[in-house]
Formats: C-alpha cells, sequence, structure tokens
C-alpha cells in the first residue's frame, strides 16, 4: 500500500485535531517557545476530544484505533508549531502509557490509565539515565522487594513532562545484570523519596520541562509492577516502535510545514528583479528536498502499514524511517532557513526556529547508530539464514 487509503473516519479525526491545534497551540505558539514553558491544562483538553488514548482499549476510555490515527494525530498536531508541546502530549498519549495498556493490570489501568487518557493526571517515561541511554539493557536504578513493597533508588535524566508529572512509567532493574533484570513499575511522584532534579536547558524545544529525576529508597507496592517482573527490556523495546514511527511523522511534517512556508517565500521574495523561486538554483533545490519528503513520507506509512497488520518486518521498516527521517531534516531545514536570508536566522520566524532542533531527531526513541544497528543486525541474521 504505498499511501494510506484515508476514509472519512480518519478525515473527521483529522479535522478534530486541526482544530485544536490551531485553536490551542498555535496561537501560543511564539509566547510558549519565549516563556519556555506551556500549561498542563492542554492535557485535559486534548483529553476532553480524545486525542489522548487513540490507540488505547475503549475499556479505559481509548478509542482502540490504530497507528493510522496516530499518525493523523502527530501530522496535525506539529502544524501547531510548538514541538515542546506536541512532545509532552505525544509522551502522554503514546510512550509513557502504552505499555500500561498492553501489560498492566486492571487496577493499574483503572487507577493510572484512565486519568491519563482524560488528560486528569500527567505521566512521564523514565528510561534514559545519566550513564546511559542507549544501552537499555544496563540500567542501573534498583527496585528491590521489601515485603510487598519495591525500595527504589537511583536516578534519570532527560525525561520528558518530568516536571509536571503525576507519574512516571520507570524502568527500573529487578533482577541481575542484562535485559532480563529490568522491570517496568508507575512510580507516582507525590511519593516519598521522589524529587525533580535541574530542568535541562535545551537547544531547542523550549516550552516542553525536560528534567533529571532522583528516586531515594521510594517505596512503591508491588502491584504497581506493569506486567510481568523482568519483562521490562522487551515491553519497552515493543513500546519503541511506536514512539519510533510517532518521532517519524513529526520529522516529515515539520518538513512538509517548513517547505510550504519555504516556498511561498520564496515565491513573493525577489532579487535582481526576479523571485528567488524562479531561480534554477532554488527550484532544483526545492525539487530535490520535495522529492525527499515524499521518500522519507512513502517510508512512513509503510513502517505504520506494517506495524498495523502486525507484520515483524516493521521493527526494520520503521528504524529506517526514523533513521532516514533524521538526515532529511537537517537537508530540509538548513536549506530552507538559507532561502529566508536573513529572516532565517530569525527568532521569530518558525523556520529559523526549527533549525535549533536539527540536531535533536537522531537522538530521541534510539539514536540514528542505534536504528543502523537494528537495521544491520535484521539483514545480517537474513542474510545468514
Ligand atoms: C529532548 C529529549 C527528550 C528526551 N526524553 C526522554 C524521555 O522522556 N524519557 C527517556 O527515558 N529518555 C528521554 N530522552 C533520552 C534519549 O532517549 C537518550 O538521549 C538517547 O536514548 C541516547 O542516550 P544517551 O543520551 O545516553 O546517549 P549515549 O547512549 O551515551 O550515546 C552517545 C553516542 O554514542 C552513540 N552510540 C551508542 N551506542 C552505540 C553503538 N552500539 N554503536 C555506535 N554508536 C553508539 C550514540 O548514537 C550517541 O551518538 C530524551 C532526550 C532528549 C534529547
Amino acid at each position: 500500500m504505498p499511501f494510506p487509503d484515508w476514509t472519512e473516519e480518519h478525515q473527521a479525526f483529522r479535522e478534530t485535531v486541526r482544530r485544536f491545534a490551531e485553536e490551542e497551540i498555535r496561537p501560543n505558539a511564539d509566547k510558549w517557545d519565549a516563556e519556555g514553558n506551556y500549561p498542563s491544562d492542554i492535557f485535559p483538553k486534548a483529553g476532553a476530544l480524545g486525542l489522548l488514548g487513540v490507540r488505547m482499549d475503549p475499556k479505559w476510555g481509548g478509542s482502540g484505533l490504530d497507528y493510522w490515527y496516530t499518525v493523523i494525530l502527530v501530522e496535525e498536531l506539529v502544524r501547531g508549531r510548538d514541538i515542546g508541546a506536541v512532545v509532552g502530549l505525544m509522551v502522554q498519549s503514546e510512550m509513557a502509557t502504552s505499555v500500561i495498556n498492553a501489560h498492566g493490570t486492571d487496577e493499574l489501568c483503572n487507577e493510572w490509565l484512565v486519568p491519563a487518557i482524560r488528560g486528569e493526571k500527567i505521566a512521564a517515561l523514565g528510561v534514559t539515565e545519566p550513564a546511559g541511554g542507549s544501552d537499555v539493557a544496563a540500567l542501573q536504578t534498583s527496585a528491590k522487594l521489601d515485603g510487598d513493597d519495591y525500595i527504589i533508588n537511583g536516578s534519570k535524566i532527560f525525561i520528558s513532562n518530568g516536571a509536571r508529572a503525576d507519574f512516571v512509567t520507570l524502568a527500573v532493574r529487578t533482577g541481575g545484570s542484562g535485559p532480563d533484570g529490568v522491570s517496568l513499575i508507575v512510580c507516582p511522584t507525590n511519593s516519598k523519596g521522589f524529587s525533580v532534579g535541574r530542568r535541562l536547558e535545551k537547544v531547542d524545544q523550549h516550552s516542553g520541562d525536560t528534567v533529571e529525576l532522583f528516586f531515594d529508597g521510594i517505596r512503591i507496592p508491588r502491584k504497581n509492577l506493569i506486567g510481568q517482573e523482568g519483562r521490562g527490556f522487551r515491553y519497552i523495546m515493543g513500546a519503541f516502535q511506536g514512539e519510533r514511527l510517532v518521532l517519524s511523522t513529526m520529522m516529515n511534517s515539520v518538513c512538509r510545514d517548513v517547505m510550504e512556508e519555504t516556498l511561498n517565500y520564496i515565491a513573493q521574495r525577489k532579487a535582481f528583479g526576479q523571485s528567488i523561486g524562479s531561480m534554477q538554483t532554488w527550484r532544483h533545490r526545492m525539487a530535490d528536498h520535495l522529492t525527499d519528503l515524499e521518500a522519507s513520507e512513502s517510508l512512513t506509512y509503510r513502517a505504520a502499514d506494517q506495524l498495523v497488520s502486525g507484520d515483524p518486518q516493521g521493527e526494520v521498516t520503521v528504524s529506517m524511517s526514523k533513521l532516514y527521517g533524521a538526515e532529511m531534516i537537517r537537508r530540509i531545514i538548513l536549506d530552507c532557513a538559507h532561502a529566508h536570508g536573513g529572516y532565517g536566522f530569525m527568532r521569530e520566524n518558525y523556520v529559523a526556529r526549527c533549525t535549533r532542533g536539527v540536531q535533536n531527531w537522531g537522538i530521541g526513541a534510539g539514536t540514528s547508530e542505534v536504528m543502523r544497528e537494528i537495521i544491520a543486525k535484521r539483514c545480517m541474521k537474513k542474510a545468514a539464514t
């Protein structure tokens, strides 16, 4: 399926998200970026429209839809032009909650997932640690059983939503070294011994809170374990598919928006008696970028299609899609900013602001090197059999 076969239901959902992005995010995007914060009330607003539980079980208030709706959600949210807020919403609706939906007990879902889908409780995902993020199987934050409680000690870093979260879907070590010692636990942030460290000053996504978290002898009831002990690494790896699809779609959508803005700009802007857009050097560059973007979108849609149909190849395709997108976005954004001349360096210009984030897209949800490893491993295995 080269392109999604969008139905009326998809279009209706798209309209809902577009209106939300146009009304709630876009008018505030410049302000939130300048102030370095967005208000937490966008969570209940998004929740009321059903945007925070798109793929979640209807039993918990979700819509029970598939990844195509996640793609639409991201494509339209990005048009709001505040990536910090979009990341926050997507951590809530996909990254921190999908594992609870998939593996949590009814009690856990009732207590944490239901309010998260409504936007009444805010979620964060705590995997990365100061000693490293790529090697998830080596994480050190420990959770030791003491009676019916886990005692948690350790720290996390770069945690999105971390300052405003009501709970953290937390990766901990409950067993020995390696992947089989990793588990996932719901950690309420009002627990004694929990603290939020520095709000990290990011180069981009200024409005989003990305922080250090500390766990100092926190006591968490055993019932907060998500799924089975020792299965956390597998759960995280499974959830990464959705995260990578989200990030791939975000990159495409940022590029699509920036391309449209740039094509309009160079059609109007004149130099040496002609529009910049009529000069062959820019016409050809834009043609290259549109081709690049079309290729990237096709790859992302193919990944979505495979993930929806349960094709195991989806893991490789979504990694390719994230890798490709992270390389593409550098080419497109930097060139589009350049096409704006001096305005392409002004903070008030959204295209210029997008240049701040170009390097980051190859980091979150697995770096580009990790993507290459996944792709290579699968290809080598295939070649060897
Ligand atoms: C804005 C932002 C938001 C984030 N939000 C969250 C969040 O909400 N929750 C969360 O848990 N984490 C979050 N992260 C963390 C992110 O997932 C990690 O930064 C990422 O996984 C990389 O880990 P690291 O920074 O420790 O880099 P490292 O793992 O130390 O890697 C450093 C460099 O070495 C390379 N490298 C590592 N292994 C290999 C290898 N095998 N072969 C070749 N090269 C390799 C990497 O690609 C990278 O270039 C966020 C990060 C950012 C920047």
